[in-house]
């Protein structure tokens, strides 16, 4: 974790008035987040679209618009249904309880090739069969003669007369060089794809880009999830990680989605410290997991920090923010439904409730400071627009005011998707760069 995962997966948004502060992971490898996600693919959901079309004037983003694109990205990073029978045990058992309480669920669609269903996808796949960008777009770029630099990190765009010419940054430990050395790379085009944390801090750093919107209405999927203790024994973390999921509530903008962790991760975040810790620890292999998200609506802000990294807060939308009780329910409801004798809910330092303790709690009187929000998905800090006024970057990934100056990353999706989006940020990134290839290609400055 401490290599791949940014800031050793500690990274946060600090939740402002009455919004909890949210765990925010992401990548910082060769080939980035996509290293670390459980694989889970969703093209950009039709009802987005339509918002993207009528509110935002994007018209090309139609579902017909973008399937040459979408299907590209699906046929090149291995898009395929997991099947029933990798299912962890953990997901069946709430596949079970959501049937009950008449949920229907689906099948995930992963970029997978030859799983083995071991389950350890979000620390990077041991077995090479996540078709992440490093196995799948890296070597391709590198075969057409592209070189990755790795162990440099990129502090702002060059620019003259109003065109980027190039990136200055500095090297961090690679062999060859010393940390701290210049890095200065000149470019005819420059493509910024440092992901929705980092795109906003570049510009910020070189003084492009509308500085209303950058950095500003950043979205998170702020998600939660619940544990369910069975009496016979789970073993969660044995099948693929993440196989079902449901939009039933999506009504309600709410996503509930299969996943687990690996059960060392699992056994550190149960609750209660010495032998009370170890106690609940021990009953690990008893727990199956779910989770669910909110299609949010913005509130995030990416600020210069003194350091390296930027200052990020978060301010929920008071709807956003009451949907997260009824979350919360659907889960543990679902879990109860299948049997479950007690379930673990996101909320800091607190025990395992039985479905009578767990329906007399008042979830609306927990106060944000303590419940446990996490996301993998910030979008949108440098969104993708037809003005400039209200937006970073044109329908083809140009940022407005720069010449030869591209973002394709999750920084451009204009609003949250609800669901896990980087099959999503793909699709986006494949059309701006095959219109990026169509245009004339400047001579260097
Ligand atoms: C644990 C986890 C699980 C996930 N699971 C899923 C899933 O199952 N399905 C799904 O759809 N999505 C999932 N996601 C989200 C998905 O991985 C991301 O949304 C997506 O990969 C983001 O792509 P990006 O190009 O915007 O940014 P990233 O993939 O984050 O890439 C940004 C890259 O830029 C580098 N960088 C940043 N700043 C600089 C700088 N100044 N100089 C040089 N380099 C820089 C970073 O180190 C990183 O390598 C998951 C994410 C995580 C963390
Ligand atoms: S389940 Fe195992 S083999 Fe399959 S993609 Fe994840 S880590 Fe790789």
């Amino acid at each position: 974790m401490r290599h791949a995962w940014r800031d050793g997966a500690f990274t946060a948004a600090v939740g402002l008035g009455d919004s909890p502060t949210i765990n925010v992971t992401m990548g910082r490898c060769v080939g980035g987040s996509s290293v670390l996600t459980g694989g889970v693919c969703f093209r950009i959901p039709g009802a987005v679209l339509h918002e993207w079309q009528r509110d935002l004037g994007l018209e090309e983003y139609s579902e017909e618009g973008l399937e040459p694109y979408v299907s590209h990205v699906e046929r090149t990073i291995h898009v395929e249904e997991v099947p029933v029978a990798m299912r962890s045990r953990s997901t069946s058992l709430f596949v079970e309880g959501a049937e009950q309480l008449g949920v229907p669920m689906k099948p995930i669609r992963r970029n997978t090739k030859n799983c083995n269903g071991c389950g350890r996808c979000n620390f990077g796949c041991p077995h090479g069969a996540k078709m992440s960008v490093d196995l799948s777009y890296l070597p391709r770029a590198v075969t057409g003669g592209a070189s990755v630099w790795s162990h440099a990190l990129v502090e702002r765009v060059m620019t003259r007369n109003g065109r980027a010419v190039g990136v200055v940054g500095r090297i961090l430990n690679r062999d060859g060089a010393a940390p701290g050395d210049l890095l200065e790379v000149r470019a005819r085009r420059v493509v910024i794809a440092a992901g929705g944390w980092h795109t906003p801090l570049i510009l910020q750093r070189s003084g492009l880009g509308h500085p209303r919107w950058v950095g500003r209405q950043m979205t998170l999927h702020p998600g939660f999830r619940v544990l369910g203790r069975f009496a016979r024994p789970v073993r969660g973390w044995v099948g693929a990680l993440q196989s079902a999921y449901t939009d039933a509530f999506e009504r309600e903008r709410i996503t509930l989605m299969g996943l687990f962790v690996p059960p060392g991760v699992l056994g550190a975040t149960m609750p209660g410290v010495g032998a009370e810790h170890v106690a609940a620890a021990s009953h690990i292999d008893h727990l199956a997991m779910f989770g669910g998200i909110i299609h949010d609506s913005g509130g995030g802000s990416v600020y210069r920090g003194p350091g390296r990294e930027p200052v990020v807060t978060y301010r929920m939308a008071p709807e956003d923010r009451a949907k997260i009780p009824r979350v919360i329910a659907l889960l543990a409801e679902t879990f109860f439904a299948a049997g479950a004798e007690e379930v673990f809910i996101p909320v800091l330092g607190m025990r395992g409730l039985d479905a009578d303790a767990f329906r007399q709690m008042d979830f609306s009187r927990v106060p944000a400071s303590r419940i446990e929000c996490a996301s993998q998905h910030p979008l949108g800090s440098a969104r993708m627009g037809c003005s400039r006024e209200n937006s970073v970057v044109d329908p083809e990934g140009r940022v407005w005011g720069v010449q030869d100056l591209y973002i394709a990353d999750g920084s451009v999706l204009p609003t949250s998707l609800g669901v896990n989006p980087q099959l999503s940020i793909m699709t986006v990134a494949t059309r701006i760069a095959w219109r990026m290839r169509d245009r004339h290609l400047p001579p260097i400055d």
